[in-house]
């Protein structure tokens, strides 16, 4: 059998144990293997802290009688990861062999991660709507982060897209800054929680405007801005522009399984497969958590739940089938 300990040499690192990404999942999963002495090596990816970072206020995540803020509670995880023996690396994956054991990672530092079991919590990103123009002014007047540039529109006018939680937040963020949010959303009524939608309703800043999408950016200058939403109403066909100043697209988020993309089993729907109650994935070895393999919850906490869960199945997966010497060295 190898050696338990994780080893680093030059530009390899040798671990019985990767986790790759550090959003809830990858930090509990971390957690759990660490007091489990696997020793893990967590690759952070270039959102370290994961999809919580790019929000404020966080009041569903159990523990906190008073709000906290997402980068707060992230930066507690990873102390906590990091305190219980997880060496972290602030490395982005970009090439995965799952072929065998041990699987064979390479980060865009150059380094080689070679592990013996893995957990994937690779997360989720935002989705955009794929308009020519949205491509064009994104970074220019198009975000798919409020917390990140909402502080850009003091004093103006700003258009979210989207009828979910995320969209509703961001609406409600806005009023922060902006002067007038408006909330185009492409049906009748929101998928948000009700309490946020209390909110959205009852705020003077904030309009719905319903049964529209967005038909294009309007804009131009040198450097680009944006001057209006071209908004299409979807009952009639009728299009009309509203001036504004920003444009945050909130339409949800896909996972994140380029990386795997042909080795693991996906879902129809583009999230990784994972047995049931489980988070073992088609390849034995590798176990999947959070948002990259949960279409139905995607919530830090249920995120974090899956962390767990695949730690310690990892765990038991490495008891009953560890890594022979000649494997390792033929690696
Ligand atoms: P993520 O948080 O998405 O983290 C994924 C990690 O993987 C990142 O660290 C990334 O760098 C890393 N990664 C990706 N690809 C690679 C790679 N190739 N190599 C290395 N690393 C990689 N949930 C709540 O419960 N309460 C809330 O209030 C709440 N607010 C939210 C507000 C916003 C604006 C958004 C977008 C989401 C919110 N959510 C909230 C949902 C919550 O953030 C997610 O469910 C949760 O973060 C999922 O955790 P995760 O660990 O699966 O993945
Ligand atoms: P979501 O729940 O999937 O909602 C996406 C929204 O965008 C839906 O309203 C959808 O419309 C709309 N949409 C999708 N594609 C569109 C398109 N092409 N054009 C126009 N509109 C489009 O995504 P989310 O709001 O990002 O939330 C993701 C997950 O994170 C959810 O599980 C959510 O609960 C969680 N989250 C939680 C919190 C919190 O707990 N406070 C905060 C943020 C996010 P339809 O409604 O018509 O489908």
């Amino acid at each position: 059998m190898t050696d338990t300990r994780t080893v680093e040499t030059g530009g390899t690192v040798r671990t019985r144990l990767l986790i790759i990404g550090s959003g809830p999942a990858g930090y509990t999963a971390a957690i759990y293997a660490a007091r489990a002495m696997l020793e893990p090596v967590l690759v952070a990816g270039i959102q370290p802290g994961g999809q919580m970072t790019i929000t404020t206020d966080v009041e569903n995540y159990p523990g906190f009688a008073d709000v906290i803020q997402g980068p707060w509670l992230m930066e507690q995880m990873r102390a906590q990861a990091e305190h219980v023996g997880t060496r972290m690396h602030y490395d982005h994956l970009v090439k995965a062999d799952l072929s065998r054991r041990p699987f064979r990672l390479e980060g865009d530092s150059g380094t080689v991660y070679l592990a013996d079991a893995l957990v994937l919590a690779t997360g989720a990103q935002a989705k955009w709507l794929g308009l020519p123009s949205e491509e064009q002014f994104k970074g220019y007047g198009v975000s798919a982060c409020a917390t990140c540039d909402g502080f850009f529109y003091r004093g103006k006018r700003v258009v979210v897209i989207g009828g979910g939680n995320t969209a509703v937040e961001e609406a409600l963020y806005l009023t922060h800054h902006a002067d007038k949010v408006t909330l185009v959303h492409r049906r009748g009524e929101l998928r948000a929680e009700r309490i946020l939608q209390e909110r959205l309703f009852a705020h003077p800043k904030i309009e719905v405007v319903w049964h529209h999408e967005l038909a294009e950016v309007e804009g131009g200058g040198t450097p680009p801005g944006v001057t209006g939403a071209r908004l299409r109403d979807l009952r009639t066909g009728a299009e009309r522009v509203v001036p504004v100043d920003g444009i945050f697209v909130a339409i949800g988020h896909a996972p994140a399984t380029e990386l795997v993309k042909g080795q693991l089993q996906l879902r129809s729907s583009g999230y990784v497969w994972t047995a049931p109650d489980s988070t073992a994935t088609s390849v034995p070895g590798v176990f999947a958590a959070g948002d990259v393999t949960d279409d139905v919850f995607r919530q830090a906490i249920t995120a974090a739940g899956m962390g767990c869960m695949a730690a310690l199945e990892a765990e038991r997966f490495l008891a009953a089938n560890p890594v022979h010497q000649e494997e390792a060295v033929a690696a």
